[in-house]
């Protein structure tokens, strides 16, 4: 079973338009499994139009409470915070929850054995139903941390469905940008395939991109999306990539029936059968030359 991510360096490029294409365009010739790893922002579901079918809290991590009960307000607690998250009340301390990082530096030095560290639920995670194959989503709730462990999490559901289940690909529509997100999308991918748009912006992100597939040794393609609005600044990220020995594997134009697909909720590849959809099916082709060759398998060791 291979995995492919797809990946941009910022949002709004097109990624989920690309990822949604490929999961209809694999699905017609092989089992799949689907990701999305955009816990702070999935909207895969809006184009595959999945029924869930099981639903699970994420905890995300742990947050200190005192009990005031057991509490002295002898203020350790409150001199050992670094986050200064304890707050001194009329009788017992507090801690505020907003500020609390769940050091557990105060659990270990309050001599009164008065706080506890509590699991705190960040997020949900779903398994649903599309016509394309099972979908693995999630849901981090506003203001929390360890969108990364998250990702892991939905990665790890799709690649256990798709042993399983005995499934060829798992697509994982990864998170836009660079950080944390992006590096635990990547991890242990056999492909990654960077959406990029023809803008200074895009190409330079686009370095920093595979600045992080390439540390974690996953191979790389590049698609260009809306590449007829400035073809000379796509000529330019070809030979960027040319230079680095990156294959471009389409240009996709700029077409507005993108957007009319995603307002009847599919991928436009469902959608239509124009330039656009053409310029797709050429890119699955290359992918699934790049992902089932012997190259990929020795390239990963
Ligand atoms: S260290 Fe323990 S007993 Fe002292 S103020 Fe904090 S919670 Fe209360
Ligand atoms: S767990 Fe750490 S950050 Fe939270 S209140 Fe205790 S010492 Fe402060």
């Amino acid at each position: 079973m291979k995995q492919l991510v797809i990946l941009s360096g910022k949002g709004g490029t097109g990624k989920t338009t690309v990822a949604a294409a490929l999961a209809h365009l694999a699905s017609e010739e092989l089992p799949i499994v689907l990701a999305d790893a955009d816990v702070d922002a999935a909207n895969l579901e809006l184009v595959l139009d999945p029924v869930k079918q099981e639903e699970h809290p994420f905890i995300g991590g742990k947050l200190a409470a005192i009990d005031p009960e057991l509490c002295t307000a002898c203020g350790v607690c409150a001199s050992v915070c670094r986050f200064d998250a304890i707050i001194a009340g009329d009788v017992a301390y507090q801690v505020d929850s907003l500020a609390c990082e769940g050091c557990a530096s105060c659990f270990y030095q309050c001599p009164d054995e008065a706080i506890c560290m509590e699991e705190q639920q960040a997020g949900v995670w779903f398994r649903s139903e599309t016509r394309f194959g099972p979908l693995f989503h999630a849901h981090l709730f506003a203001g929390q941390e360890n969108s990364g462990k998250l990702v892991t999490l939905v990665k790890q559901q799709a690649r256990l469905r798709g042993l399983d289940t005995d499934a060829k690909l798992v697509v994982v529509d990864g998170p836009p940008g660079i950080g944390c997100p992006v590096i635990s999308a990547s991890a242990g991918m056999d492909l990654a395939l960077h959406v990029v748009e023809p803008t200074v912006s895009g190409a330079h992100d686009l370095e920093r991109i595979m600045g992080t597939t390439d540390h974690f040794g996953v191979p790389s393609l590049v698609v260009i999306n809306k590449a007829d609005l400035n073809p000379k600044r796509a000529d330019d990220t070809a030979a960027f990539c040319a230079a680095r020995g990156i294959e471009v594997v389409g240009r996709i134009p700029y077409d507005n029936i993108v957007t009319e697909a995603m307002v009847q909720g599919l991928p436009v590849t469902a959608y239509t059968d124009g330039a656009v959809s053409a310029a797709l099916r050429h890119v699955w082709v290359q992918m699934k030359a790049r992902l089932f060759s012997d190259d990929v398998s020795r390239r990963k060791g």
